[in-house]
């Protein structure tokens, strides 16, 4: 009996083709020895738009509806070094539109290059239209401040397309997760790689979501170990399960996901989003240096280290194969260079 695949339900929904796809998987020898697993990497940094990373699977659908919609102009919210934003601009850009970005407050950094390098150096390149909004914890807010400037760009014949943040809109952006897991299931299978577990961020949750209704609706089992770096695992797992819930329905398979699927772990969340830790800064350190593998310092560094305090906890047992999703972020680590510096080798 083949399996059930979940392509045909995500079929039915618009896609532009932006990203270098499939990215390639890879082995972590040096560094999966230092965690005591058998360590292999998805590269979603390697997904190709602007520097590519996760959010360029997810806008791969919104900007589908967007250019179904006949839109010429995407509104998008997100952090001062917001990922998704820098590569919003890029895939407009990519289709001919125009882009305005809202940047959020929400990690109180009056840094030089945190409010200039990385993802705003490219942003600008980029040629967004740059709002700020003050408030960065108000998702409903935040995506009404820009349905506001959607009203005021259609007033001068625009036609906006409003890229949503907040939980009431649908999850379009996790059918490009339902696709990749997809992806690197296939892509083991067909080296013979029989993983234990998988290893995800989870912030909006539509990339932790995404890799769960993919899988199971391939009928996988795997452990999908989502890392808290957006907020507590309490209130992480609520979203979780309502975006799998949806999604799973969006490809008609409702009731596809059960509360047991959902793992969360905040062990190394604190001090809150986009804040370094020491448990992060040390994950960085031993990616670059054991493997050559860049990490960044919001997302990808916290999931390595919550994969380090997993195995610890024996939440994955040591010895596994466990796959970690490099989800990509790499710019932000010249808006955080101030705060690296005690993992970086001394000056010249
Ligand atoms: C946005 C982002 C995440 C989180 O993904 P969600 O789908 O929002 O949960 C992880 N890694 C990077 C690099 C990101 O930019």
């Amino acid at each position: 009996m083949p399996r059930p695949s979940a392509l045909a339900g995500v079929d039915a929904f618009p896609r532009v083709r932006l990203g270098h796809l499939p990215t390639p998987l890879e082995p972590a020898p040096q560094l999966g020895a230092a965690l005591g697993v058998d360590l292999w990497i998805k590269r979603d940094d390697c997904t190709g738009l602007a520097f590519g990373g996760n959010k360029v699977r997810q806008l791969e659908f919104y900007l589908g509806e967007a250019q179904a919609q006949g839109a010429d102009t995407v509104l998008i919210t997100g952090a001062v070094q917001s990922n998704f934003v820098r590569v919003a601009a890029a895939g407009a850009r990519a289709l001919g539109m125009d882009i305005h970005i809202q940047l959020e407050e929400r990690v109180d950094d009056g840094d030089a290059l945190y409010r200039l390098s990385g993802n705003v150096l490219l942003d600008r390149l980029l040629g967004a239209r740059l709002h700020s909004f003050p408030v960065g914890e108000d998702e409903a807010a935040a995506d009404a401040a820009l349905e506001r400037l959607a009203r005021s760009l259609e007033r001068e014949g625009r036609r906006p397309y409003v890229v949503h943040l907040g939980i009431d809109h649908a999850p379009i952006g996790g059918l490009g997760y339902v696709l990749a897991a997809g992806e690197v299931m296939e892509q083991a299978r067909s080296r013979g790689i029989a993983l234990d577990a998988l290893v995800c961020a989870s912030g909006s949750a539509l990339t932790h979501a995404g890799i769960l209704v993919g899988m199971r609706s391939s009928g996988e089992t795997v452990p999908v170990h989502g890392i808290c770096v957006r907020r507590v695992a309490s209130r992480q797992r609520a979203r979780v399960e309502r975006r799998a819930t949806e999604l799973a329905a969006m490809i008609g398979r409702a009731g596809l996901i059960r509360d047991h699927d959902v793992d969360v772990c905040d062990a190394v969340h604190a001090p809150g989003y986009g804040k370094v830790n020491e448990a992060v800064g040390e994950a960085m350190s031993m990616a670059a240096r054991l493997e050559g593998l860049l990490l960044d310092p919001v997302y990808t560094g916290k999931v390595m280290a919550g994969l380090v305090a997993q195995v610890r906890s024996g939440r994955i047992e040591a010895g596994s194969r466990v796959l970690f999703v490099h989800s990509g972020g790499t710019p932000a680590l010249f808006g955080y260079a101030h705060r690296l510096e005690p993992w970086l080798s001394p000056a010249p």
